[in-house]
């Protein structure tokens, strides 16, 4: 059975400046929350009336378990929602995107600017036949013409499936495939710790079989291909921009057409094309970038995902342009030409909202404080997190050396499925390191055993979401049954497939992906607990733990450990590292082997594969490594 004394303690709660509530949309949230809840479908029209429709609903909600439509029958375009309105309202000049690389240059984009450019690219694809319902592939660097693409596909109702640009060529070909692309959105290369990656010559690989990509629109970043254009059928990136009309209006398009395929990064096996509509995930993208981060007029919004992960669709493109924000995209990596290279940036322009993930954290942390302690970061209210959990070690640390006391740290619970935030705390509310927190308005979530039973506080079970959102996945492209199974896994509920324990007062701690659970002696354990405990002791720098089968125990636990700069692997070592876990989480999660390691694999999101790890322990498949980052 589940045990609660397994759990790590960390109670402690962190109360936000007084300025921050103050300022903040959310002042209240408990009383915000209750009222979405009381009346869920009130609530999101509420939120939904602050945007513009051609076409407003009949019905907020048509729940069809387990298919859902939200606002139904409305009519809008997500861009004319990103661009249009804000450029009507006086923001034509208001910088939309400064789209920076490792070297400094950068290329700031207006909102008037990106209509005319969005609206341009729309005009041409549909000069080469591309049209509502279409699939578009996008394989493009971070950088703002990424953001255009998508853009000009919504613009005219093509649904784009972008495809992150450090997959290889057999990742990308399963994935334009799936979709059936009738046209890949590429660049010449991107750029990573000064090397130019090509990208052009995977997409040439990719498509090589599959004849119903018929064109390539290719940004030729130094002008330098003009002679691959013919044989390819390939089309130029800006001269179709320039060549085309600048007036494009908006298809319109129903709240449940189609916006964008985006396969799941796979870290547990074969990628799914999750598909998301227009309307409802406009909607909660715009209200969760709002209340999350807090969002205000004049702010410097930076997050550091690539635009080919949910993050970089939800919190890149649609939610920060729905509010009208300026927003940084960087095209390069945390270290490089140095370390500091964010913080450099967060002085530079003066952000106040950052969102990035653990495993960035983590790795910088191993540089030092010092490094952030040469920039002025005092412009920072939000922090944010995604991605994995975040051990407390690593919370602690960005809050006092990043945040330095006075911004906030929102660990953000969600997935590519839900399209927005599921679970966080909102910048006025007390936040708990480690545990992502409080579920977002309109949410309800709870902690279960397999036949949807509610585990008491405090201790592990399924986490699951009860009612449908505005934001949820639809469908999985050309595979219902995968989608239903999210609804029918635990009956009535949609399974995230992720396990968590729910404390007293209603936070929740995310403790690792069901597939990677732990079973100890009779006890379920989260991977991430264990691994939070064993980068509490201060040689650590990040852990990955997977479950042995034991004749005794039914599994022992295997820990796979990096460490610090200047700590050597010793047999010494390894036992302060267990006597770590016995302190922080007791005896029974002390890991029977600890190996120490210069890597762990990874996926190119950052997230550790344990399934990849354990299958080489055993010896077993190791089975689709397309995600696998090299
Ligand atoms: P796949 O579903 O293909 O295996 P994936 O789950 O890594 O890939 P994403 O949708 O990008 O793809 O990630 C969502 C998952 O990431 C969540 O289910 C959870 O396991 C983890 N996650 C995201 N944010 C957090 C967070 N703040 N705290 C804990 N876990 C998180
Ligand atoms: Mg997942």
């Amino acid at each position: 059975m589940e045990k609660a004394d397994l759990l790590l303690k960390v109670d402690e709660k962190y109360y936000p400046p007084k300025e921050i509530v103050e300022n903040a949309w959310v002042k209240d949230y408990e009383s915000l929350y209750k009222k979405s809840i009381e009346n869920r479908e009130a609530f999101y029209e509420e939120i939904a009336n602050e945007l513009e429709w051609f076409q407003k609903w009949d019905k907020v909600l048509e729940w069809n378990y387990p298919y859902a439509k939200w606002f139904v029958n409305a009519k809008t375009n997500i861009t004319y929602n990103c661009i249009d309105r804000h450029v009507k309202n006086g923001k034509r000049n208001k910088v939309a995107f400064i789209s920076v690389d490792e070297e400094g240059n950068e290329r700031k984009v207006t909102y008037g600017e990106l209509l005319d450019l969005v609206s341009r690219l729309a005009n041409g694809l549909k000069s080469l036949g591309i049209k509502k319902g279409d699939r578009v592939s996008i394989y493009m660097p971070n950088t703002v013409e990424a953001a255009i693409a998508m853009l000009a596909c919504a613009r005219i109702g093509a649904i784009h499936s972008v495809v992150f640009a450090g997959f290889s060529e057999g990742a990308l070909k399963i994935r334009i495939d799936d979709a059936k692309a009738k046209a890949v959105i590429t660049a010449t290369y991107t750029k990573r710790r000064g090397k130019k990656i090509p990208l052009f010559p995977t997409v040439k690989e990719a498509i090589r079989d599959l004849d119903f990509v018929e064109k390539i629109i290719l940004w030729d970043r130094d002008n330098e291909l003009s002679d691959e254009y013919e044989e390819h059928n390939v089309v130029d990136f800006y001269k179709l921009i320039k060549n085309s009309s600048k007036d494009c209006p908006p298809e319109i398009q129903d709240a449940e057409d189609p916006l964008f395929i985006l396969y799941t990064s796979g870290t547990t096996g074969k990628p799914k094309g999750v598909l998301h509509t227009t309307g409802g995930y406009m909607v909660n993208t715009y209200m969760t970038s709002k209340y999350v981060f807090d969002l205000k007029e004049n702010d410097i919004y930076w997050c550091t995902a690539d635009v080919g992960w949910i993050t970089g669709h939800s919190y890149i493109v649609y939610g920060p342009l729905a509010n009208g924000v300026t927003s940084i995209m960087m095209e390069g990596v945390p270290v490089y030409p140095h370390p500091g290279i964010w913080w450099e940036y967060v002085e530079k322009y003066g952000v106040n909202v950052f969102y990035t993930a653990p495993t960035a954290i983590r790795m910088l942390m191993r540089f030092g404080d010092d490094i952030p302690a040469k920039y002025d970061l005092s412009t920072l209210k939000v922090l944010g997190s995604v991605g994995e959990p975040i051990n407390p070690e690593a919370w602690l640390w960005y809050y006092k050396n990043i945040g330095r006391g006075k911004a906030v740290i929102v660990d953000t619970w969600w997935q590519t499925e839900t399209g927005a935030h599921m679970i966080t705390t909102v910048p006025s509310y007390p936040a708990k390191p480690g545990k992502a927190g409080k579920p977002m308005f309109g949410i309800e979530v709870a902690v279960v055993d397999k036949q949807g039973n509610p585990m008491p506080p405090n201790q592990v079970g399924h986490l699951v979401i009860k009612n449908p959102w505005p934001s949820m996945l639809r469908t999985c492209w050309g595979e219902p049954e995968r989608y239903e199974k999210y609804w029918n896994e635990i009956p009535g509920y949609y399974s995230a497939g992720d396990l968590a324990a729910i404390d007293e007062e209603g936070y929740v701690m995310v403790v690792g992906r069901a597939d990677d659970v732990l079973s100890v002696a009779g006890h379920r354990i989260g991977t991430a607990e264990v691994e939070s405990a064993i980068v509490e002791n201060h040689a650590v720098a990040e852990a990955a733990v997977i479950g042995k089968p034991n004749e005794i125990k039914g599994e022992s636990i295997k820990a796979f450990v990096i460490l610090k700069e200047g700590y050597e692997p010793s047999e010494e070592l390894k036992e302060r590292i267990k006597d770590t876990v016995r302190d922080v989480l007791g005896p029974i999660a002390v890991p029977d082997e600890i190996e120490f390691v210069d890597k762990l694999p990874k996926t190119r999101s950052g997230k550790i594969m344990r399934r990849l790890l354990k299958a080489r322990e055993l010896g077993l498949e190791i089975g689709d490594t397309s995600t696998l980052e090299e």
